[in-house]
């Protein structure tokens, strides 16, 4: 009930306006630590010197207008410039509808091929974040296209809480793709996604057991220390992908687990959000563990 309030909340303008002109924005630094590509620099730099790769997100979605989402790709070139010339161990996440997914999908391959291209140059990768429900088919669509066309340093997301998924990480693991599995951040109905947390727990183990045995560097993105146990466990037995795998953790959630994983000799990826529309993300992280409301009002949560 409080998750699907937050997430409808994630979406409404005066609740954003409201929570922009609160001392909350300061502590929502926390998930989401600084709105220019220099502050999301100097935090990767920070996660590198700690032992972690990262992966930087430029903050925004359902853009619908060609100046925005070209504006969101130079951003993306910016960032790839940082990455080549401190040489960062760091690449980008990004969405499709970000860059002009939902204008039409020949603008989306424009704009997007300018950011593949630049992150080609500094031998880096471009992980395209999944969305809600209705983009799935379209975004795996538009990645098939561009892995048909060549391109090599792109990888999708699966999530656990759809139905369809298992299809999809057999599909990918045939054409070695790279996956990053997660359960899903996005409210969907019951005709496509699982409702109950343990069967999206029971499909996240199945689908990290068939990306461990037959995937292509999967990313293994959770907080879930029973999803991770899981993983490592399944490790342990030694699978085809099973040494090249990371897990993935978002920037300021479970920092006491990330520290664990790295110091057990466990790769680590820390997603970095940044820019200006940090208030839908700031959102949705709220929705995941309501604690975390207690925490931006100055409690205390778990590391
Ligand atoms: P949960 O069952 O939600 O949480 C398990 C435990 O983790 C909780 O009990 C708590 O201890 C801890 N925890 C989880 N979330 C939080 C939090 N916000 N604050 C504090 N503690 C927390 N979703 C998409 O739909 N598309 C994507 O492209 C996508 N990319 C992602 C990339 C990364 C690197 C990560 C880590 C997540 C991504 N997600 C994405 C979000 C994901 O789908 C989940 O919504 C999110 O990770 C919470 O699920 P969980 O596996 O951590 O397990």
């Amino acid at each position: 009930m409080l998750r699907d309030s937050l997430i409808s909340l994630s979406r409404s303008a005066t609740a954003k306006a409201l929570v922009t002109k609160t001392p909350l924005r300061a502590m929502s630094r926390r998930f989401v630590p600084g709105e220019s590509v220099e502050s999301l620099v100097d935090t990767i730099r920070e996660a590198n010197a700690a032992g972690f790769s990262a992966t930087g997100n430029y903050l925004g979605e359902s853009v619908h207008d060609e100046p925005n989402a070209r504006r969101a790709a130079d951003v993306y070139l910016r960032v790839f410039d940082a990455i080549g010339a401190d040489r960062l161990d760091a690449n980008v996440s990004l969405k499709f509808t970000q860059l002009g997914q939902d204008i039409s999908e020949r603008f989306l391959g424009d704009n997007l091929g300018r950011v593949l291209d630049r992150a080609d140059e500094v031998d880096s990768f471009v992980r395209f974040d999944m969305e809600s429900s209705e983009y799935t088919q379209r975004t795996l669509d538009a990645f098939e296209k561009l892995w048909s066309a060549g391109r090599r340093n792109i990888g999708v997301v699966l999530q656990s809480y759809l139905h369809r998924t298992v299809g999809d990480v057999a599909r990918m693991n045939r054409l070695g793709a790279r996956v990053r599995l997660c359960k899903g951040a996005y409210a969907e109905p019951a005709s496509v996604a699982f409702q109950e947390r343990t069967k999206v727990d029971d499909s996240f183990v199945e689908l990290m057991r068939m990306l461990l045995d037959e995937g292509t560097c999967p990313a293994i993105a959770t907080h879930d220390e029973r999803m991770i146990g899981a993983t490592i466990d399944h490790h342990s037995k030694g699978g085809f992908a099973a040494d090249r795998f990371e897990f993935q953790m978002l920037h300021g959630v479970r920092r006491d687990l990330q520290r664990q994983l790295v110091a057990d000799g466990y790769r680590l990826r820390i997603y970095v959000p940044f820019g200006e529309h940090w208030y839908p993300y700031l959102m949705r992280r709220l929705a995941e563990r309501p604690a975390n409301v207690l925490f931006l009002a100055g409690s205390v949560v778990q590391e």
